[in-house]
C-alpha cells in the first residue's frame, strides 16, 4: 500500500498539482477526462524537441535514425506494458476514439456484412457506440446491446443470450467512465470466442489504472489513449493480434504505409506501418513511452490498490451526505464516483465546486444511453488518480454539503 509519504513524493512529480488557482490549491478530480503529466514526461518531450528532434522512418541522417529508434523504443515499451507478444501489434493512433474507428472501418469493412451482429453494452462511451452504429448502417448489420443492472453491472446471462453464430464482434469497455464498473473482460472474451466472434476492449479507463495483460485476457483488440495515462494528448494505441491486423485492409491511406506505388496500383506495408499513414505524432509517442516508464516505476498493482482504497474512502464520505445518490455500486470498480444531488443540477454543482478550486465533471460524460438507463439527464463525476489524497475527498464532501445548504 502506498503511504502518505509516498503519495506526497508522487505529487511532487506533477507540477500541475502544485499550481495555485486564485491563490488556492487545485483539487483535481477529473482524471477520467484527462490526467496530469509527471515531470518525467514533460522533460522527455522537452529534451527530444530541444535536442534530438527529427522526423522518423526516413532515416538517412543520424538524428533521423536516432529519433526512429526512440520512437520504436516507445512502441516496445507500450507492448511490454500491456503484455503484447510482439511490438508490431502496437499501432499508434490519435487516441482511443481513432483506434476504435480504425477497427470499425478496417476490420468491419472486410469481415462484417449484412445480417451480421455486433454486441456492445449499455455502459459504453459514445466512441464505442457511434462507430459501430455507423458501420451497421453502412453494412446492414445489427447492433445488440447488453443491458446493465441497477448497480451498474453487465447482465451476463443476457450477454450469453445475445451471442450466436451471427456475432462477428463484441466491443465492450474494460471500465465504465461513468459508473467505474470493471467488466469481466476475460470471461466476455472467452464466451465471444466460443461462438467465433472477435473482441475489442475499450481500455481508455482501464489501462491507466490496472495492470492489463492482453495475452491473459486474450482479446483481439485493445484501444486506449495517451492523455488518460499521464502521457501527451494526440496519441493513442490500438493493440491487435498480429495475424488479425495482417488480414485487415488499410484505414487511412497515404505516405509511409506502402511498399510500392505506381500510378496504377499500390501495395501496402505490413502492420503496424499499414495503419500509420503520414507523419506520426513523434514527440507524443516518445512522451507516451516516458509515461509508461513512470507508471511501471510506480507499479500498477500498487496504483490499483491505492486507488481502490481512495475509492472506498470517497464512497464512504459521499454516502453520508443527505440527498446525494451514488450511481454505480458494482463490487469491482475503478476509482470513479458518479452521483446525483436531489437539489442541484450537475452543471451547477461543478460550477460551485470550481469556486473551491475542485475540478470535477458534470454532464452526460459521452454516455447518453447510460444516462437514459439510469433516468438522469447528467451526473456529477469525480474520478481519482494515485496522486489524489484522502483529504481532497474530505474537502469535496465539505464543499458539497455547503452547496446543498445554500442552493438545495
Ligand atoms: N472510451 C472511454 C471509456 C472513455 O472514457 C473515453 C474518453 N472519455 C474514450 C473512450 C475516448 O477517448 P479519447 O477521447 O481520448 O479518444
Amino acid at each position: 500500500m502506498m503511504s502518505p509519504a509516498e503519495i506526497e513524493k508522487i505529487r511532487a512529480d506533477f507540477p500541475m498539482l502544485s499550481a495555485r488557482i486564485n491563490g488556492k490549491p487545485l483539487i483535481y478530480l477529473d482524471n477520467a477526462a484527462t490526467t496530469q503529466k509527471p515531470l518525467a514526461v514533460i522533460e522527455r518531450i522537452r529534451d527530444f524537441e530541444s535536442g534530438q528532434y527529427a522526423t522518423v522512418r526516413r532515416g538517412s541522417y543520424r538524428i533521423g535514425e536516432e529519433a526512429t529508434e526512440m520512437f520504436e523504443d516507445a512502441r516496445g515499451k507500450v507492448a511490454a506494458f500491456i503484455g503484447a507478444r510482439d511490438r508490431r501489434e502496437i499501432i499508434f493512433t490519435s487516441g482511443a476514439t481513432q483506434s476504435i474507428n480504425l477497427v470499425a472501418q478496417s476490420f468491419g469493412k472486410k469481415f462484417i456484412g449484412p445480417g451480421d451482429e455486433i454486441i456492445i453494452s449499455n455502459m459504453e462511451h459514445h466512441s464505442n457506440i457511434v462507430p459501430w452504429q455507423t458501420l451497421c448502417l453502412e453494412k446492414g448489420c445489427a447492433l445488440k446491446v447488453v443491458p446493465i443492472t441497477d448497480s451498474g453491472e453487465l447482465v451476463m446471462e443476457e450477454f450469453e443470450k445475445l451471442l450466436g453464430p451471427r456475432t462477428k464482434l463484441v466491443a465492450v469497455t474494460h471500465s465504465s467512465n461513468v459508473l467505474g464498473t470493471i467488466n469481466p473482460v476475460k470471461e466476455i472474451t472467452r464466451k465471444a470466442h466460443a461462438v467465433g466472434a472477435m473482441v475489442l476492449i475499450d481500455g481508455a479507463q482501464g489501462v491507466p489504472h490496472k495492470k492489463m495483460d492482453v495475452m491473459d485476457i486474450d482479446c483481439d483488440f485493445l484501444a486506449f489513449s495517451g492523455h488518460k495515462m499521464y502521457g501527451p494528448s494526440g496519441v493513442g494505441v490500438l493493440y491487435g493480434k498480429y495475424d488479425i491486423l495482417d488480414a485487415m485492409p488499410p484505414y487511412v491511406t497515404g505516405g509511409d504505409m506502402i511498399n510500392t506505388v505506381t500510378m496504377e496500383r499500390t501495395t501496402f506495408a505490413k502492420p503496424p506501418a499499414r495503419f500509420e499513414a503520414g507523419t506520426p505524432p513523434i514527440s507524443q509517442v516518445i512522451g507516451l513511452g516516458a509515461a509508461v516508464d513512470y507508471l511501471s516505476g510506480a507499479g500498477m498493482e500498487k496504483i490499483f490498490e491505492y486507488e481502490t482504497s481512495l475509492l472506498e474512502y470517497g464512497t464512504r464520505a459521499l454516502s453520508k451526505i443527505d440527498g446525494l445518490r451514488i450511481i454505480g455500486a458494482a463490487p469491482r470498480k475503478a476509482a470513479i464516483i458518479s452521483f446525483w444531488l436531489d437539489a442541484v443540477h450537475p452543471h451547477d454543482v461543478v460550477t460551485l465546486l470550481d469556486q473551491d478550486n475542485i475540478a470535477a465533471r458534470g454532464g452526460h460524460h459521452c454516455a447518453q444511453p447510460l444516462m437514459q438507463r439510469f433516468n438522469v439527464p447528467a451526473t456529477t463525476r469525480v474520478s481519482l488518480s494515485f496522486y489524489n489524497r484522502p483529504e481532497e475527498l474530505d474537502m469535496l464532501a465539505e464543499s458539497l454539503r455547503k452547496i446543498i445548504k445554500v442552493f438545495g
